[in-house]
This record gives C-alpha cells, structure tokens and sequence, in this order.
C-alpha cells in the first residue's frame, strides 16, 4: 500500500461511540473511495483526544484542521471541500485556538516532553494495532526491563521515580510493589484495578480505550518486578468498548510473544485474563475487588492481612490502578530523573484529570502534578461556562468540596494534605452559583445510601440520617443542632464504618461545612422544635437525633 498523504483520525470511546463515531468513519471511508482517494487518504480510529462537548471529532492530518459535531450525513460535504476542491470546510470547522488537549494531539512537540505521559499515544495511534503502539516505541521498556535488569532493579527504578498510586490514595508504587515481591506463594498475581466507580471519573475508561496496550505493558513490567506469573483486569461491566479492546490488545500480545512463556527469550511467564465486575462501587476497594473476583459478595475484608501476601485465592497480590500501571513503562524507558522533571518534589509525573460541570472544555487531559486548579479551569477547561465559581469536588462522589479560597493551591497530595484536603482519583466537578449546596450534598448522600452494602451498621444507618439530615436542609426545614447532629453522625463514620465508602460522606459533609456554613445554616428552620428523642447506635457510639 502507498503512503498516505493524508489522515483522517477520528476518536472513538465509549462516549464517542453511542452518538456514532463508527458510522461517522465508516462513511468517511466510503465518500473517500467514492472519489478514488483511497490510497492517498486513510481513515484511522484512535483513542480519545480529551474533549467531550464537541460530538464526533475528525481531524485532518498533517493539515491539523480539527471538524467536530459530525455525522453521516456531513461527511461528503467535507471530504468534497476538504479532500476533492482543497479548501477547509469552514461548516463544521472548530475553531483554530484549539484547547490544549487536542494541541497536544495534533502537535507532538505536545506529548511526552510537554508532559503528556499516560495519553501521550491517545488520539494518536489506532487502539486496536498493536504495531502502532510498538511503533510508537510500545514494549520497549518491558524488553529493556526483562532482557537487561533483575526485578529487583524494576522496584528500585520505580521507587526512585516517586510514583504514587494514582487510584486516589497516593501510596507510593515501587514501595507497595517492595512489599510484594519477597511475598511467597504457589502462585502470585497482579491485578489492574478498573474498576473505576467514582461518578465523575472516566479517564481509566478513556486510557483503556485510546491505549490498551500500556496498561498491559504496565502490568508486564509489575509482574517482572514482583515475581508474579498472573494477572487480571477488573473491568467495570458497563465498559463496554474498554473490556474490548482491552480483550483484543490482550490478545495481540500473546500472539506475539509479548505474553505467555519465555516473553523475549527469558525464563519470564505471564499472562493477562478479564474479570468484569457487575458494578458495585465498592468493588473499587481493592480487598471488596478480590472477594468479588473470587465469586463471593463484595464486601471489603478486614486488613491485615493485606493483599501483598494474602490477595486473590489467598495468594501474594499486587493491586494497582488502570493510570498508575499506564504510568510505569515511560519510567523504565526515560528514567527516575526524567520522571522527576515533571510535577512537584513529593508528587513527581503526571496526572490525568477528567473535568465536568460548569466549564467551557469538559473532558479529559494530563496535566504536570501541582498545577491549581486555577489553571486547570482557566487554561484547560476554557474557563466557566455561566456564572462564577462557586466550589469544586475533587476525586468524585467520596470527594473533598473545594470553595474560591482553594483555587491557587497547587494540586499534588502533599499541598492538598496540608490544606487538609485529598487530591482523589482525578474527577473534577466545577460547580457555579447556581448550584445549592444542600442539593449537591443530597446528591452525594443518596449515591452512598444506594452504595453501601449493608455490612456494618454504623455505615448501613449513619447514611440513612445523614440523608435524613441533608434531605431537611434541602428542603429548608433543618431542625437546630442539625449541622452539629452531622458533623457528629460524620465523625462516627471516620472512626467506625468498616472501609473507606463507609468513612466517604464524611469528606463532601465536612468540607462543605467549612466553606457554605452560612449557607447550610440559613436552612435551618428556627421555628422548629426537635421531634420526640430518638437514639441510634451506630457501633459503639450513641447519637441522640
Ligand atoms: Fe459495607 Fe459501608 Fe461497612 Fe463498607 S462501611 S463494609 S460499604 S456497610
């Protein structure tokens, strides 16, 4: 085949799909080889390219032309325009200052050295062609770990990187890989963890989708590590595109030899299998996740043991999340240094962050750890798109809210620590006037009322009247003492539910408090006299509502 001239790449994921990405480029192809372009013009589906208001996306490259909001029956105007009279569709056109997100798709001086580590192949390359991932340089570092240094050279490497775990907790990686590795078992497993329940979160979903084969090569790499010979992708069922092509990248793999026995000619066996999970958000704690991939309800178990050595089927099991693996290969192929060019001294890379709410540019980017969330809002989210801002929830449902006061603080864990904040898994929700606190609050709480599992009580009830309490502040009728009755109900939670859902209502609750008290206390009903006493235990504590 001819080298094309030009590219059509068109994103498709899960969201991109539904509204008919797929029709988009299969007509894309069919009006091309209508005008006898086909060799001089190819169609490629890539990953995602980060924005998610600008319906089907194609760009044209070398061109850099950008069209968006397409469908079918658009197409033939454009490939006339575009390919046949050699002149830019101005129609479908979006505008030329593109966000930096599809910069960075288009231009590649905007990946790795700009900082673009994890998605630096997405939009970029087809997911679905494992020869464009290795000619993007894909497998490179597991080959350099495996033929060239022991595992014990992999842990160090990844220590020395800084990199933290980034499923939301910070814990850093080649310390927990360190725990594992002198594990001993009959068997021993890694598993990517993605399992990614946090509304608001999508950017495992989209790195799957856009990049499938660096996560297995992440996997890869932490099996050589750790010793182990095993491992599983714990896929949320809903993702429907990601368990595909996560499947198929799997597949590709082992048929060339990148999975399986004697992965480049050494003693290194491993090899990948799905789990899909029926979605339960907390099948995302990694020990719930393991009771569930063992076929029992899942339900967190009680730690220690940890999982470095008592994990799945009782065995030495390392679990980390879907970016935090698809972090590893760029540090085995550049080096700790280079790695530690990028982000701030105590959260040294990347992060990947999917922006929603009131903003201009929702979506999906990677930016240098420590920028504020400022600049996350001005910069790459184009700025509110109503009103001004009011607050921010970051890492999801589980998260901190976040009032103006915040806007400057760097975003890495150590700065969010010391302003007694959590940085989370990377979901911001950018909220303006418009939004009632009570409300937004309310909404948190039914989603852990629906979430819970019901295992220990002070879970099961204190979210029943914290949605109680919340529910009267919503409506304007909060009995007085109701926001002391909370933040007593919160701290009970923090000392006593079982795993972290439980503790969860507790971050909204408590950070709300502290920037929209006047707020939440001007739903307070003064007139209102409390109801007849009423006691609920919730473990050891008893609580007077
Ligand atoms: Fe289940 Fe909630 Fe207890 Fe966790 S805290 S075990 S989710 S009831």
């Amino acid at each position: 085949m001819r080298q094309a001239r030009l590219y059509v790449m068109i994103p498709i994921d899960g969201d991109t799909v539904v509204i008919g990405a797929r029709e988009v480029k299969s007509r894309f192809s069919s009006e091309i080889g209508r005008h006898g372009l086909s060799d001089q013009i190819r169609v490629i589906e890539t990953g995602s390219f980060g924005p998610s208001n600008q319906g089907v996306i194609a760009a044209i490259q070398p061109d850099g032309v950008v069209y968006g909001n397409l469908t079918p029956e658009r197409v033939p105007e454009i490939v006339a325009e575009h390919f046949v009279k050699g002149r830019i569709c101005g129609r479908y056109l979006l505008p030329r200052e593109h966000p930096p997100a599809i910069k960075q798709v288009l231009d590649s001086r905007h990946t790795q050295a700009a900082g673009r580590i994890v998605l630096d192949n997405c939009g970029r390359i087809n997911p679905e062609s494992i020869e464009e991932y290795i000619a993007a340089d894909g497998y490179e570092a597991l080959g350099r770990a495996v033929t060239g240094m022991t595992p014990g050279q992999v842990v160090e490497m990844v220590k020395e990187s800084g990199l933290r775990g980034r499923g939301g907790a910070g814990f850093p990686t080649g310390l927990k890989w360190s725990f594992c590795a002198p594990c001993q078992g009959e068997r021993k497993f890694v598993i990517c963890n993605a399992d990614e329940g946090e509304p608001g979160t999508f950017k495992d979903r989209l790195i799957m989708e856009g990049d499938p084969h660096k996560v297995i090569e992440g996997m890869a790499l932490c099996a050589y590590a750790i010793g182990a010979g095993e491992g599983y992708v714990y896929i949320r069922g809903e993702y429907k595109l990601s368990i595909e092509r996560m499947r198929k990248a799997i597949q590709d793999a082992r048929a060339m030899g990148l999975l399986g026995d004697n992965i480049f000619g050494r003693n290194f066996k491993f090899d990948i299998e799905i789990k899909i999970g029926a979605g339960a958000y907390i099948c995302g704690e990694e020990t719930a996740l393991i009771e569930s991939m063992e076929g029992k309800r899942g339900i967190p178990r009680l730690k220690p043991p940890f999982p470095a050595s008592h994990g799945y089927l009782g065995q030495p099991t390392n679990v980390n999340n879907v970016e935090t693996l698809a972090t590893v290969p760029a540090i085995l192929r550049h080096g700790p240094a280079w790695f530690r060019g990028f982000g701030t001294p105590t959260t040294p890379g990347t992060k990947v962050y999917t922006i929603i709410g009131h903003v201009r540019r929702p979506g999906l980017i990677e930016v240098s750890a420590g920028v504020t969330l400022r600049e996350i809002i001005e910069e790459y989210a184009g700025g509110m798109s109503a009103g001004s801002f009011k607050m921010a929830q970051l890492g999801g449902t589980a998260g901190d809210v976040l009032g103006p006061e915040m806007l400057d603080v760097p975003m890495d864990y150590d700065s969010m620590q010391k302003v007694g904040h959590v940085l989370g898994s990377g979901a911001i929700l950018i909220m303006n006037e418009s939004v009632e606190t009570a409300d937004f609050l309310y909404s948190c709480m039914q989603f852990f009322k629906h979430e819970s599992c019901g295992n220990c009580n002070p879970c099961r009830n204190g979210i029943k009247v914290l949605c109680d309490i919340v529910g009267r502040l919503r409506a304007g009728q909060g009995y007085p003492g109701d926001l002391a009755l909370m933040e007593e109900v919160c701290m009970t939670l923090k000392s006593s539910a079982f795993c972290p859902l439980g503790q969860s209502p507790a971050a909204p609750l408590m950070s709300a408090l502290r920037y929209f008290r006047p707020e939440l206390e001007a739903a307070i009903d003064a007139r209102r006299q409390r109801p007849r006493t009423q006691h609920v235990r919730l473990d050891l504590v008893e609580l007077t509502i």
